[in-house]
């Protein structure tokens, strides 16, 4: 007997339309949870707690946390699966059943190809069709799949790398628990592109590597990192009178992010590419201001030289030049932050 096929859907398109109130009042939880702005805190449905502030939700990223058994946080489609004890397909399944989204409209790129073409068919209706684009340009697909099994409090990000709990959820940061796949053992690092899907995790490992075959940080591969700016999703959502600072590294944003200064955007390394630099051009004003703060190395100057150099003929940039060797944006202090970005217009 063949498998009966489950519908494919598409996780991500689900997820933006539905929010975790709206999943809260399924389960008819809304109304024990304390608001505050953007913010709901009650005790946790998963794991059924009774402290009333343990489970925390942001209504406008639309994703929660539990601080106690569970350890455990996510978004909507997240939060059914711990409620149902189900798969994120069967999660999502139930999202579609409940909030009458209908299967045609978010089904996901794998189905079958008769479904395919019927979907690409009602979607080319209301969506013009991308251009084409040549093989190595081609965007990073947005992932299917969730990690899951991720501990948010995790020595490396709180005691190494000074990170709040606030930070690590805003970022989606966590120790990978699972015992498959290529983050086993590492600190997965979500990268979003530009309309903030998910396109990859990168892992770092939590700490030195134990020897010089195992690397700091580990990138799918397939994966083009030449594709994405890392954070760039959000940073356009900053008002656009602040200067864009780039960085080189992931935690040289979350820090100055924690430490205060939010436009701020990393290339994941100290060159920048052609893709990059097209979408910085493109989300700066020509009257914008770009502030370049890369790493104080011999890489980082030659970096920011290149990039001061391409990106001037676009906006105005400023580079920033640390006085001691070796100065990362990531070691500034929260003070420092404000010293060296409060004040500039
Ligand atoms: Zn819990």
């Amino acid at each position: 007997m063949p498998k009966a096929r489950k519908p494919f859907v598409d996780f991500r398109d689900i997820r933006s339309r539905i929010t975790m109130e709206q999943v809260l009042s399924h389960y008819k939880l809304l109304d024990t949870f304390k608001r505050s702005g953007n913010s709901l805190s009650g005790a946790c449905p998963i794991h059924k707690g009774t402290n009333k502030t343990q489970f925390r939700v942001d209504t406008e990223k639309n994703i929660w946390n539990c601080f106690s058994e569970c350890k455990h946080g996510g978004n909507t489609l997240d939060f059914i699966t711990k409620m149902e004890n189900c798969s994120i397909h069967d999660a999502a399944i139930k999202a579609c059943e409940w909030f009458d989204i209908s299967f045609d409209e978010v089904k996901g790129a794998d189905a079958e190809p008769e479904e395919k073409a019927a979907a690409a068919k009602s979607a080319a209706k209301s969506r013009p069709a991308p251009p084409p684009a040549p093989d190595d340009n081609k965007p990073n697909p947005a992932l299917k799949f969730r990690l899951d099994k991720l501990q948010r409090e995790h020595p490396y990000l709180i005691q190494e790398r000074g990170l709040t709990l606030e930070t690590i959820i805003d970022f989606g940061l966590g120790y990978f628990t699972g015992d498959r796949g290529m983050m086993v053992g590492h600190i997965v690092i979500p990268i979003q592109n530009i309309k903030g899907e998910l396109v990859a995790y990168a892992g770092r490992w939590p700490g030195e590597p134990p020897d010089a075959d195992t690397p700091k940080y580990k990138i799918p591969p397939g994966f083009k990192k030449s594709q994405e700016v890392f954070n760039l999703d959000h940073a356009i959502k900053e008002p656009a009178d602040k200067p864009l600072v780039i960085v080189e590294g992931f935690f040289d944003v979350i820090k100055l992010h924690q430490n205060g200064y939010r436009k701020v955007v990393a290339i994941m390394g100290d060159s920048m590419s052609s893709v990059q630099e097209e979408l910085i051009r493109r989300h700066t004003d020509k009257n914008g201001l770009i502030i370049i703060m890369l790493d104080e190395n011999a890489a980082g100057q030659a970096g920011r030289k290149d990039i001061a150099g391409r990106l001037s003929e676009h906006c105005l940039v400023k580079t920033h030049v640390f006085d001691q060797p070796d100065a990362e944006p990531e070691y500034l202090t929260a003070e420092e932050v404000q010293r060296l970005l409060g004040g500039v217009v």
